[in-house]
């Protein structure tokens, strides 16, 4: 799954790119100004191991090790494992390859099954300050109970426990004695409070399950909110952030920290990327996975960091997308396009071009020697003067792409058709004398001649072209796979579905387009995994691990046309 590339940059460390302030960064600079944690900067970065990252989770792993660093602070990566059922190692593997990936390396690794004792200790210690009880409702009665926005909650008949009772009875469910679902430990504070996180939230729940990381040892779990805060707290880190969905659980958080007396770590919400056309869900790309709707969890199509990789995109480009889009406190969702502007920015910079030609029509020159062949100078990378030349060959039967010639012009088209004369990239200038025709009527081979005095394409006498396509020697062009992808989902947003509908039901049927028999100039024949190049007026494209010597597949990052450098000059009414 990974990459050669990918290897290179792993460890890679990301230099951080100067950036305006955000109001997290704010928050920090008062902090560090007031001494609030004696200087010191720590974050975190707390994924879930039930899924592969996405790009929402590249949000926030630039913004936690990206501020740490700014302040030469330290970010840990603590996996929130705390529910067994959904939780895996290769997830957790996943994870580590990806945060690495992105540039960054966290100081410490922790999990939240490390603190497992510790937060029973705590549990133990709530119930003998009367702040924690045993609660025999079901899951069920309990939502019953809660209330609403609007109503406030009902005591539960079993909240006046003793403390023995309440401590006997946790030891007994940790013990194993009852069935899933027959009891949970509760915080006992307010079931009239107006947030409703704080009408008695469950702390632990019992569950029967074989965790990756403790196995059988419990069968109670703690749940997020007893879990998250005293996780920060005992890894005294200063500056807590996660989504704003957190924001109503902060009170909880910080409660918990009061009551246990424990380092008071600081919780900071900010707003969950959102892109258009794209799902940013675990559980959602989950089902994409294991309904056989893509081809994995790194297929290009996908969101995921594994998957965005394995299409071609460098990490360099993730973080300055990310720094660009920055933090706030309202959601929004950001154009899918913007995202891969910056891809294509990146890749402008580095990318080596060569020619390749996806849909190949055949081009005979019928004036040049049947058994030439000529090795014409082609310049790497006009955007890096380092980057050198190389020698492409050329010779009499050559491909070129099928929508660079027509038969029947429609106006304004200037490349090749019957009595024209085009350039031919590093060639020479040919001129369109006749086609040949297959029994339905297509043009199955074009015939030109070529003018010798063209040899690099320029024509001594001064005379102009409109046009200058990119073309491959038959006798010389490897045959590739090439996939070219298209947005996962049609619609801009794909959870607007019709009653009945499910968000699959916007998947884009026309996602991924298999061109089994492209041919590419000969340099790429053992193009290595992870490769990246401009294949010259088409786009993007970076070799993929299915790869095979004299075989290559390619995958396309993404096409040339950048329709948010568009956008942006509509905006900023520049042209
Ligand atoms: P998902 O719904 O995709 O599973 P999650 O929030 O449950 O996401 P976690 O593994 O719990 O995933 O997230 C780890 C961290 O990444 C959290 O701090 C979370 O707030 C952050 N995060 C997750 N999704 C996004 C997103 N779309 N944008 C920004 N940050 C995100
Ligand atoms: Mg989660």
């Amino acid at each position: 799954m990974k990459t050669p590339s990918a290897e290179a940059e792993t460890g890679e460390h990301a230099a951080p790119e100067p950036r305006p302030s955000n109001f997290i960064r704010d928050i920090i600079l008062d902090d560090l100004k007031t001494n609030k944690y004696a200087g010191r900067v720590q974050t975190r970065f707390p994924p879930e191991p039930n899924g592969y990252l996405h790009i929402g989770h590249a949000k926030a792993i630039c913004l936690d090790f990206g501020l740490a660093d700014e302040f030469g602070g330290h970010t840990n990566l603590r996996f929130d494992d705390t529910n067994p059922a959904k939780e895996e190692t290769e997830y957790v593997e996943s994870i580590k390859a990806d945060v690495q990936w992105l540039g960054y390396q966290w100081d410490g690794l922790y999990y939240a099954s490390d603190y497992f004792d510790q937060l029973y200790e705590w549990a133990l210690k709530l119930i003998r300050d009367g702040k924690a009880y045993v609660d025999d409702l079901s899951a069920e009665e309990i939502r019953k109970h809660r209330g609403t926005l609007t109503e406030p909650g009902k005591d539960s008949p079993y909240r006046d426990r003793s403390v023995e009772e309440n401590a006997n009875l946790l030891e007994r469910m940790k013990a194993g004695e009852f069935p899933d679902g027959s009891r949970v430990l509760r915080a006992k504070i307010d079931m009239a409070s107006p947030n409703l996180n704080f009408r008695d939230p469950v702390m632990y729940r019992i569950l029967h399950a074989e965790h990756h990381r403790t196995g059988r040892k419990w069968c109670i779990y703690p749940m997020y909110d007893f879990a998250h805060g005293q996780s920060d707290s005992l890894e005294k880190v200063t500056h807590s952030m996660c989504t704003l969905e957190f924001e109503d659980h902060r009170p909880l958080y910080n409660w918990f920290i009061q009551q246990l007396g424990i380092f008071p770590s600081q919780q900071i919400e900010f707003d969950r990327l959102n892109l258009t056309h794209t799902l940013l869900s675990k559980r959602k790309l989950l089902q994409l996975v294991q309904e056989g709707r893509v081809r994995g969890w790194d297929d290009p199509r996908m969101p995921t960091i594994s998957g965005i990789r394995r299409r071609g995109c460098t990490p360099e480009a993730i973080r300055n997308f990310c720094a660009s889009i920055g933090v706030s406190k309202t959601t929004g969702s950001i154009e899918l396009a913007m995202f891969e502007h910056f891809i294509r920015e990146d890749l402008n910079k580095r990318s080596p071009r060569v020619m390749a030609v996806l849909r190949p029509l055949k081009v005979v020159i019928d004036n040049y020697l049947e058994n030439q062949t000529e090795e014409m100078d082609a310049v790497n990378n006009p955007e890096d003067e380092n980057a050198g030349s190389r020698k492409v060959p050329f010779s009499r039967v050559l491909y070129i792409e099928q929508d660079d010639f027509r038969e029947v012009p429609p106006p304004k088209y200037f490349r090749l058709t019957p009595g024209r004369e085009v350039r031919l990239r590093y060639g020479y200038f040919i001129t369109c004398t006749s086609v040949m025709k297959n029994a339905a009527g297509e043009v199955v081979e074009v015939h030109c001649t070529y003018d010798p005095a063209t040899r690099g394409g320029n024509a001594p006498d001064g005379r102009k072209v409109k046009a200058t396509i990119h073309w491959v020697s038959a006798a010389h062009a490897v045959d590739a796979e090439v996939r070219v992808y298209e947005n996962l989902f049609s619609k801009e947003d794909p959870a607007d579905v019709e009653p009945g509908q499910d968000v699959l039901d916007n998947l884009n049927p026309n996602s991924l387009e298999i061109i089994s028999d492209a041919k590419v100039e000969p340099s790429l024949a053992n193009a290595a995994a992870g490769s990246r190049y401009q294949f010259e007026r088409l786009g993007y494209f970076c070799a993929d691990p299915d790869s095979k010597p004299s075989k290559p597949v390619f995958n396309r990052t993404v096409a040339l046309k950048d329709t948010w450098a568009r956008v942006e000059r509509k905006q900023t009414g520049k042209n």
